[in-house]
């Protein structure tokens, strides 16, 4: 069930068993090898976090590293390819591995060390981002990478190398690995780091799973002195006051986020509200050590202090569609304009609160059966805001405006596939119903001519719609030869595949 050729069995919204679900597995093409299936008690429907996509896998969640080489060796009996998945999250098929074996990595999911003094951590793949703030930030600590969920895992993470709402000044994920072991197919485990195995260790990070899987990562975490940072919340009339605002800031900000309303034109284009944040220096909070308490972060569970988040979807949902969400849009705009403005508005907030405040809040009931994609484009700072600009009135022009849009500053990194450049990124969601999917997929074609001719990249995080072609172009032929060579040397077999392998590569 993929995206961009939709099925039957995708339109209708069934999810249709693997062709060889009841057979004996098939044997790698050219050898004689006897084949046992495995077992079916193991088939699952698994979705993409879009819900726009999804397929049927025979789904193991191992607790150790030998039950993750008994996979890899099913896997060789059986015949079929294996694919990892982490907490789920990322929006197309990255963590998808259709009619073949998934191994969903949750359940390893210890902190195997901690040195509260100098902030090393070490921990298996499975540990979530929300398990790891809420270990270390009694002590003083912080992951140096938040995203705008804490439901990913850190082994999810490394793999996709996301990056935060300060990926302009500390990177994506991958700085602040030191080390990780990576299991390989033929259940060799190798210690990479930037001294060892220094060219897996780069294409690993960002690898997308197709290396080997992450077992155990060891990452830096960031001293923090306040269980607060300091927020300043502003409207922006358009896109060019948001990046002269992002350009003014970028050397006394921790944190910069921009959210945009995509659906006005002309002056106003690229209107909406700026989040900037930095971190109290040691001293400034008078009382850390209860700032820095776990219930000092706790999210709020209700909005305007009675109404349920849950209950938000139910409500949304008849606002799913052009005009509702223009509404809803206004409203956000129009709130910021008039009570913080442009001048701003300071305030103190837990870092929980600054990063996932909408993690209480279940959007994807709010989607309908067409799920959501995103796409989010990379694109060079001398163009990013025309480059911008062409993409919104693009959406409008079609009748396929974005419903949500989030602006963020980055830098380059030294990682093989990275999506890191000096520029900007915006990441914009596109609601998929039965009558607009070919016009939103066509669209992302024609958005990603517009993105390569602009030097820009993509991330394999949020994509569901590019095509080989387009990788080819932007990761460039030798990068791509590059790690299909670490691959052939990692997983000489090629039995580590996903769907959006199989779709780009
Ligand atoms: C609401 C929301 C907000 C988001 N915000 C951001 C953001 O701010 N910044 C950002 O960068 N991204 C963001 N993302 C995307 C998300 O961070 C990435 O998709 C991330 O990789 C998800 O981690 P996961 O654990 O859910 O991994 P999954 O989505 O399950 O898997 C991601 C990839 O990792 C591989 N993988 C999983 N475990 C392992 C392992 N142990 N070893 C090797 N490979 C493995 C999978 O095969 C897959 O290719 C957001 C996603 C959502 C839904």
């Amino acid at each position: 069930m993929t995206l961009t050729t939709p099925t039957t069995a995708e339109r209708t919204g069934e999810v249709r068993l693997p062709k060889n679900h009841n057979r004996p597995g098939h044997a790698p093409a050219g050898t004689n090898k006897r084949v046992t299936a495995p077992p079916p008690e193991h088939l699952e429907k698994v979705m993409a976090w879009g819900m726009a996509s999804g397929s049927i896998s025979h789904v193991y969640r191992p607790t150790t590293l030998d039950g993750v080489r008994e996979i890899f060796r099913l896997a060789e009996q059986s015949g079929l390819t294996v694919g990892f998945r982490g907490g789920g999250n990322s929006y197309g098929d990255a963590a998808l591995n259709g009619e073949n074996i998934l191994i969903d990595f949750r359940r390893m999911n210890r902190i195997l060390d901690w040195d509260p003094a100098g902030g090393l951590i070490r921990l298996e793949p499975g540990v979530t981002l929300e398990q790891l703030w809420q270990y270390v930030i009694e002590d003083g600590w912080w992951p140096p990478v938040a995203t705008g969920t804490m439901r990913i895992t850190i082994g999810g993470g490394a793999a996709m190398n996301v990056h935060g709402k300060n990926a302009w000044k500390l990177g994506p994920i991958g700085d602040h690995i030191r080390e990780f072991d990576l299991l390989l197919p033929s259940g060799k485990l190798l210690t990479c780091s930037r001294e060892q195995h220094a060219d897996i260790f780069h294409a690993a990070i960002g690898g997308f799973g197709m290396l080997g899987c992450f077992t155990s990562l060891t990452l830096q975490m960031k001293r923090i002195y306040s269980g607060l940072l300091n927020v300043d919340a502003l409207s922006s009339p358009n896109l060019g006051e948001m990046m002269a605002y992002f350009d003014a800031h970028l050397h006394d900000s921790d944190y910069l986020v921009g959210w945009i309303d995509a659906f006005p034109g002309g002056r106003a284009i690229g209107r909406g509200q700026i989040h900037r944040a930095t971190y109290l220096k040691p001293g400034e909070d008078p009382h850390p050590q209860e700032t820095l308490r776990l219930d000092s972060q706790a999210i709020p569970q209700t909005m305007m202090g009675f109404l349920p988040k849950i209950w938000l979807p139910f409500f949304m949902r008849p606002f799913y569609n052009n005009l509702g969400w223009r509404m809803v849009c206004w409203a956000k705009y129009s709130a910021s304009a008039i009570l913080e403005g442009t001048a701003g508005k300071s305030y103190r907030q837990p870092h929980a609160h600054f990063h996932f405040l909408l993690d209480a809040i279940p959007f994807k009931n709010a989607y309908g059966r067409g799920g959501i994609i995103q796409y989010q484009a990379f694109i060079p700072a001398g163009t990013a805001h025309d480059t911008f600009v062409t993409l919104f009135e693009m959406g409008r022009d079609r009748g396929v405006p974005n419903y949500l849009s989030v602006l963020k500053r980055h830098r380059p990194d030294p990682f093989l596939m990275t999506h890191g450049l000096d520029g900007y990124s915006m990441a914009m969601d596109f609601h998929l119903s039965r009558h607009n999917r070919a016009k939103v997929v066509q669209l992302a074609r024609d958005m990603d001519e517009v993105v390569l001719a602009a030097g820009g990249r993509f991330y394999f995080a949020k994509d569901s719609t590019l095509r080989p072609e387009v990788v080819q172009a932007y990761l460039g032929a030798e990068t791509i030869a590059r790690f299909r060579q670490l691959k052939a040397q990692c997983d000489p077999a090629g039995m580590l595949e996903s769907n959006l392998w199989r779709r780009l590569f």
